[in-house]
């Protein structure tokens, strides 16, 4: 898989801060209800922390309750890339920047949560970065 952003792994330990480089070059979680965007309201962008790449729209953005940032619908469908994933012990739907690659969360449906998708796009705050809309 290669994408239009493809650094290697030296120059991303170099740009992103450790705990950035973890979760999004190395598919980490950051420990619920510590994001800084876990219960955030502000209207704006939420883009790619290590490309800049436009992902979620604040109009998407819930109350999950779940502990992350979570959305029902991704800015553009092409903006992020689901693939499946096997690891620790459970098959999930790893979701990923599309022009870069790097890991934001997962995706989860089927909840019941009270949304026009039903999918509850599980994102880790440290991946995101908002940019507010100017009023
Ligand atoms: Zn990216």
């Amino acid at each position: 898989m290669s994408y239009d952003i493809d650094k290697p792994d030296e120059q991303w330990r170099a740009e992103l801060s450790p705990a950035e480089y973890q979760v999004l070059r190395k598919a980490g979680t950051e420990p619920a209800f510590t994001g800084e965007y876990t219960d955030t309201k502000t209207t704006g962008v939420y883009s790619c922390r290590a490309c800049g790449a436009e992902l979620f729209r604040s109009d998407t953005k819930f109350e999950s309750h779940c502990g992350w940032p979570s959305f029902y619908d991704p800015k553009d469908t092409d903006a992020v890339e689901l693939i499946e994933d096997r690891s620790h012990g459970m098959v999930r739907v790893e979701v990923r920047c599309s022009r870069c690659g790097s890991h934001l969360g997962h995706v989860f449906e089927g909840e019941g949560y009270p949304t026009p998708t039903d999918q509850r796009y599980c994102i880790n705050s440290i991946s995101l970065r908002l940019t507010p809309d100017e009023n």
